[in-house]
């Protein structure tokens, strides 16, 4: 059994009297560990995707299991702990509490998960000072820039130790430079604690660093390249 299965995924949305369909089918499997690109342009699905395998929306059809949970066997309350830790979110405009310094942000989602107060303050300091933002911990949100916020959320992300790491278009909202920077984070990271991380771009950066690059196009999984195939395509080894 794959760490993550997803099985004939549809999702259908409906407006008024229009029907969007934005995943026709989808089929893949992740490996525990793994470095997964979903890539392809915009509307074509990825978040969508990425909604069904973070528990964040509930598909129209087919089935997905998350280390061995079956998702949609879950009650409401039991996905919300599957979500808390399992899986670590990280989206495009990096979604901290504007009022929180770095280091509550980070220690919320430890809080939530029965934490104390002063022992998930330590643990974000921790953390956040090995995304390099040891001499940033007290300051808010809009006191940093938006590689420094996409850290912290990052940190946040890693806080609960999660199986996975689930990251929407992280670098979307950086300039080149620093979403490089952001890429190679997210790669060390996943080294260091073989977590499985599964990001949606279309930053082709990205591609160097991924195991496999599953390339959607229009709700349906278009071809799936690993990542032999993709150095000798671009020329980069390594
Ligand atoms: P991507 O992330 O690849 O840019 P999305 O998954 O966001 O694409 O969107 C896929 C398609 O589904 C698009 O046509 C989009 O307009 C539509 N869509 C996404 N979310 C919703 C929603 N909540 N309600 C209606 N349509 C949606
Ligand atoms: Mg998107």
């Amino acid at each position: 059994m794959a760490f993550i299965s997803i099985r004939g995924i549809e999702k259908t949305f409906v407006l008024g009297k229009t029907e969007v369909r934005a995943l026709k089918g989808i089929d893949l499997e992740v490996h525990r560990g793994e470095y997964l690109s979903i890539m392809g342009p915009s509307g074509s699905g990825k978040s969508t995707l990425f909604n069904m395998i973070g528990a964040l929306d509930a598909p129209s059809a087919g089935n997905i299991e998350v280390a061995g949970h079956r998702l949609n066997a879950l009650t409401r309350r039991q996905l919300a702990y599957f979500r808390c830790k399992h899986i670590g979110y990280v989206f495009p405009s990096f979604n901290l509490i504007p009022a929180y310094d770095a280091t509550d942000n980070v220690a919320m989602p430890l809080v939530f998960s029965g934490q104390t107060y002063q022992d998930a303050c330590n643990r974000a300091r921790t953390i956040l000072s090995r995304v390099g933002l040891e001499h940033r911990l007290t300051h808010l949100p809009d006191e940093l820039s938006g590689g420094q916020q996409q850290r912290v959320a990052i940190a946040r992300a890693l806080a609960n130790q999660p199986a996975i790491i689930l990251a929407d278009e992280p670098t979307a909202n950086l300039d080149l430079q620093t979403g490089g920077e952001i890429i190679a984070l997210l790669k060390e990271l996943s080294g260091e604690t073989g977590t499985t991380v599964i990001t949606t771009t279309h930053d082709h950066e990205m591609l160097a660093v991924s195991d496999r690059i599953v390339w959607i196009k229009d709700g349906q999984v278009d071809r799936v390249e690993k990542r032999e195939d993709i150095a000798i395509k671009v020329g980069t080894v390594g």
